[in-house]
């Protein structure tokens, strides 16, 4: 008999603003120290109106862990301290390795309309926190929407998931990368009644975030912008109800360290993040070790 994942906390989303006042809502990461290893935060902005996300995220620094970003709607720019610029347009995403130090800004490229998607803040194990820094924008047309046999769609961004008889690989999968989180990472759309179900490794965390209608998690309600913490072992059962209904799964290998924070800071050590904030100071946050 499979064993169903169950739903074992519910992390509502709270607004809060970041960078230079824009606004989000934000689960994982909502309060200090409530993360869910390998993820230490999950952001969801969305609105029509400019004055909520215009000043966006001016240059700013990261050490320690990843960034993702996926865009639903509208349009940002990314600039970062090697000069790299890269425009990020609906249904793409930036997987962007901070490692040992960027420097970057993350600005809207439009003055009015909406303006949606996702940052997720996924940890790197001490053993590589200090690797160099690199980035990745992959395009929307790169990550097509499966059809699932049951209704619905889906689209594999990172890890891989079944669909009929075909395993899906994401554009980040373990053997594109050397990612020791083996992070899952899918957008899943179902209609009305449709019910989704997929394996994901024992012992790997797992979290579904439903963003458009309110879907149910093995018959237990799970509401709109709120991350749905699963338990950690069998396969996953996610239902949409009257609705239709838009969630992503994130899933990923725990990393099992201390984790301490400082901003956009993340190591293991308060020396550890003395010396970042050192660094950043010296103007060699991002040098090459
Ligand atoms: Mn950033």
């Amino acid at each position: 008999m499979t064993t169903i994942r169950q739903l074992q906390r519910v992390i509502q989303a709270a607004p809060t603003s970041d960078g230079a006042g824009v606004k989000l809502y934000r689960s994982i990461g909502k309060e200090r120290g409530l993360y869910l290893d390998p993820f230490l935060m999950l952001d969801e902005f969305g609105s029509e109106n400019p004055g909520d996300y215009i000043a966006g995220f001016p240059a700013h620094p990261h050490r320690g862990f990843e960034t993702v970003t996926y865009m639903l709607d509208g349009r940002m720019q990314h600039r970062d301290h090697l000069g790299n610029v890269g425009d990020l347009g609906p249904g793409s995403v930036q997987w962007m390795t901070a490692g040992r130090g960027v420097i970057h800004s993350e600005m809207p490229l439009q003055e009015n309309g909406r303006m949606r998607g996702f940052q997720l803040w996924l940890n790197l194990p001490a053993k590589e926190k200090m690797q160099p820094a690199a980035w990745r924008d992959i395009p929307a047309d790169e990550m097509v929407l499966h059809d699932l046999p049951d209704g619905g769609q889906i689209k594999v961004i990172a890890g891989s998931a079944r669909v009929g008889d075909r395993l899906v690989d994401g554009v980040i999968n373990p053997s594109s990368a050397r990612l020791s989180t083996d992070p899952v990472f899918w957008d899943v759309h179902l209609p009305a009644g449709a019910s989704f179900s997929q394996s994901i490794n024992d012992g790997y965390t797992a979290l579904v975030y439903s963003y458009e209608g309110s879907v149910s998690v093995d018959g237990r309600p799970l509401p709109k912008r709120a991350a749905g913490v699963l338990t950690n072992a069998g396969d996953l059962q996610v239902s949409a109800g009257y609705e239709p209904a838009r969630f992503i799964v994130l899933a990923g290998r725990p990393i099992e360290e201390p984790v301490v924070q400082y901003g956009p800071f993340v190591m293991n050590t308060r020396e550890q993040i003395e010396q970042a904030m050192q660094d950043y100071r010296d103007g060699v946050l991002t040098a090459a070790a």
